[in-house]
């Protein structure tokens, strides 16, 4: 937000200090430099008027808090600014601009003229600008707020234009930068015209899949919400993020703010690829649009002249928190999906068929009536408490979920269900003794409905998905390597081809160790419930585990 102690010429020692100066290449270098002045100014509209790729002119015209007609000539002076004080305020930058270069630079190779009102002024004032020379302020009407005209853009230096592409081109940087800036500023409105037609209109305030689907696509519906994790004061981080299977084949559609501030993702692509790589994505990248918050003093925007890159006090420690952020996310992003995807599909068949041996089962209490199952709360990530108003119930978040898939996969096989093909296949790579694992289970996978192919040497593709098992045709997320392993483990009892459920229901579920919300631990319990044997996970561990009335009145000695 602007200060009002207004506008003032940076002393010689700060100007020393900031990173070179604004560069002024190419249209989209005109339209960032106003856009963050309009932000920095607590506009909540922004309207950006272009014509010619830039080259016709653009116009930034914004309802923020407006310059006083007796610093308009200032504003436009190299190194006049009102976000920064002295060279101590440079550890603590909260605003996009800093320097007071920004308008000066674009006077350096256009004509601008400046239109701004702030609230308390009757009128408006005007001050035009081009190269070394500011024209005297002048009043106009206008509304409160700012208005940057820029025409003859490189006139002045025909080199620049050169370098330039064609306006169509021109336009559509410019188009890009703004819907995706738009996404971390979603309580303002944005409008953008092209030669006199409208090209996208955020009103502010409009649900934030709007502008997702405008800049990532209609794969925009399916993506995750990363949820605010982190404290006031502390880092944080929130964002949204494709669902594993839904990638790129490059990199440039993972959009990273830091602040607020626009940066080139390049800072936490490290990050991007941990995180997704136990979905099994190889040589392609995830999407998305990550907001990081950092208290501004561990943050420094002055080390890159166009201000694209930043340097972070504790990238370690900021780095760690995105990918388990990330991480956290997919993987509620995978629960959300099965569970949306279990409740749409008919109930398992109840038939007991040959199952493993259930060593466990006597030494606990069945339910009687589970249907008045109430969930309480979780315990350490792993336990789901609930009660039916007498009994204590305990039910471990991960055998339960197991259970309901491994039955699930089982019906599919049984009933013949068909496989639901994947859009875009998913392919993978294994290790050559994961691979020959892999190969003896392709066939049972199949009859369960995930089907697996072969793929040059060592990759294999997943095609099709059990039924019901996916939402929206998209792969399920599940760690194939960890699965694969799992397909070694001794459990007796259970036949091959459900020794190979277990594993795939074992590997696609919510771990311990999750957090889960209430609605998703009641729709596990519920939907546990239904299982033709909710008491215990295919390998044949318990699933709940009740405390009875006696139970604890002998705990209190009341017995
Ligand atoms: P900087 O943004 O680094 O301060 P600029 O040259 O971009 O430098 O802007 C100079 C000053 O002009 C800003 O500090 C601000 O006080 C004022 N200013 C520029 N654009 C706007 C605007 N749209 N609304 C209000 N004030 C503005
Ligand atoms: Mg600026």
């Amino acid at each position: 937000m602007n200060d009002v102690r207004g506008i003032r010429l940076l002393d010689a020692e700060t100007v020393g200090q900031i990173a070179a100066g604004e560069v002024i290449e190419r249209p989209l270098s005109v339209v960032k430099e106003l856009v963050e002045n309009a932000l920095d100014a607590g506009a909540t509209r922004i309207a950006v008027r272009v014509r010619g790729g830039g080259l016709g002119e653009i116009e930034v015209a914004d309802d923020g808090s407006g310059i006083d007609a007796a610093d308009l000539p200032l504003a436009v002076l190299r190194h006049g600014t009102s976000k920064l004080f002295d060279a101590a305020g440079l550890a603590r930058i909260g605003t996009l601009g800093f320097r007071g270069e920004g308008l000066a630079s674009i006077a350096a190779v256009a004509r601008v003229t400046i239109v701004s009102r702030t609230p308390d002024a009757q009128i408006a004032a005007a001050v035009d600008a081009h190269a070394e020379t500011v024209g005297p302020c002048r009043p106009l009407a206008g509304p409160p707020g700012t208005r940057v005209v820029v025409r003859e853009l490189f006139a002045n230096v025909p080199v620049r234009r050169e370098y330039l592409r064609s306006p169509a081109a021109e336009f559509a940087r410019i188009s890009q930068w703004l819907a995706t800036l738009a996404l971390a500023y979603p309580h303002v409105g944005f409008t953008l015209e092209h030669d006199g037609r409208g090209v996208f209109a955020f009103a502010p305030g409009d649900p934030i899949e709007l502008r997702l689907a405008h800049v990532f696509g209609h794969g925009a519906r399916a993506m995750v919400e990363v949820r605010d994790a982190g404290d006031a004061g502390r880092a944080g981080i929130s964002g949204f993020i494709s669902s594993p299977g839904d990638d790129r084949a490059d990199r440039r559609a993972q959009v990273l703010f830091v602040n607020g501030r626009l940066l080139r993702s390049t800072l936490l692509s490290g990050a991007w690829t941990a995180a997704y790589r136990t979905f099994a994505m190889v040589g392609r990248h995830p999407y998305g649009v990550l907001f990081l918050r950092v208290p501004p003093h561990e943050v420094d925007p002055n080390v890159h002249p166009t201000k694209s890159d930043v340097r972070l006090r504790h990238a370690d420690r900021v780095l760690t928190m995105v990918r388990e952020a990330l991480a956290t996310s997919l993987r509620r992003g995978a629960v959300e999906r099965l569970e949306r995807s279990i409740s749409h599909s008919p109930p398992p068949r109840a038939n007991g068929s040959g199952e493993a041996v259930f060593a466990w089962s006597d030494s606990f209490v069945a339910l009687e009536d589970t249907s008045a199952l109430r969930v309480l709360a979780q315990i350490d990530r792993t336990y789901i408490l609930a009660t039916d108003g007498s009994a204590i119930v305990l039910v471990d978040q991960h055998a339960a979920h197991e259970r309901i898939v491994f039955e699930q996969l089982r019906a599919n096989a049984s009933r013949n269900a068909a496989a639901e093909p994947l859009l875009i296949p998913h392919s993978f790579e294994v290790s050559p003794d994961q691979a020959e694992r892999l190969d003896a289970a392709l066939e049972t996978l199949c009859a369960g409905g995930l089907i697996v192919e072969p793929f040059g040497e060592r990759a294999y593709r997943i095609v099709a998905t059990p039924a019901h098992l996916v939402h929206a045709g998209k792969t399920r997320a599940f760690d194939v390597a960890d699965f694969i392993d799992g397909l070694n483990d001794e459990c007796r009892g259970l036949d091959a081809a459900q020794r190979i459920w277990a594993s795939l229901a074992c590997h696609s579920v919510v771990r311990a160790g999750e957090r889960l919300e209430p609605p998703e631990m009641t729709t596990l319990v519920e939907r546990l419930q239904t299982c033709d044997n909710p008491m215990h996970c295919p390998h044949g561990r318990p699933t709940i585990v009740r405390l009875e009335p006696d139970a604890v009145a002998r705990l209190f000695k009341r017995l």
